[in-house]
């Protein structure tokens, strides 16, 4: 199939989980470098993922579904700069190293150019690049501006106090403790102790 027609295809596709007049671009992308680009299904534990490829399997990028637009959007350029990264450096270079930053802010600048994002996600995301410790996947100021073009209000377990009482899957917990990124919560049922990742989808069980 030519470029143009694959690109218009997958575009049209696309144009549903991203702001504006941006799946031209992405769509461009990801025909140019024959990546797998997959919609997923929300995954608590990430946003997104990059595998390079092998010999016999092309590169692969998914982004999880149920981001807003401009999550959508930033969580795709990030798995993008990976691929990049990975293309020019391969395995020389930390993930969200200083050369995979340089490539995010690259990629982000035509967005930022087209004026794509609202502007409390732009400053945010322009502090998050410019930060020097702005290293992972999560970037809590980012994720609360993105927060703010949610549909519903989005309450994250990291949001709550330790010791707060919240649902979750329906079910009742309480957090006892952080442990780094997750909290240990016990289900007010039964007492089992779980770690729960401060990243989930959580409802106030006070509201
Ligand atoms: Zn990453």
């Amino acid at each position: 199939m030519n470029r143009d027609k694959s690109i218009a295809g997958i575009a049209a596709s696309l144009q549903p989980y991203l702001p504006k007049g941006t799946s031209d671009l992405i769509a461009a992308w990801i025909v140019d470098d024959g990546v797998r680009f997959t919609v997923s299904r929300p995954r608590l534990t990430k946003l997104g993922d990059f595998r390079a490829g092998t010999r016999s399997m092309p590169a692969a990028i998914s982004v999880n579904g149920d981001l807003n637009p401009y999550g959508f959007l930033i969580t795709t350029v990030h798995e993008f700069a990976h691929l990049a990264c990975h293309g020019q450096y391969g395995r020389r270079v930390k993930p969200h190293g200083r050369e995979w930053k340089r490539i995010y802010t690259e990629m982000l600048a035509p967005f930022i150019e087209k004026k794509v994002f609202p502007p409390e996600i732009e400053k945010a995301l322009r502090a998050h690049v410019a930060s020097p410790s702005a290293s992972s996947c999560s970037c809590p100021v980012l994720n609360r501006a993105l927060a703010l073009y949610d549909d519903k209000d989005t309450l994250f377990l990291g949001d709550l106090s330790v010791g707060s009482t919240f649902l979750f899957r329906d079910e009742a917990f309480k957090s006892l403790e952080k442990k780094r990124t997750r909290y240990l919560c016990e289900r007010l049922g039964d007492g089992r102790r779980y770690l729960i990742s401060g990243r989930a989808q959580v409802d106030s069980a006070d509201r």
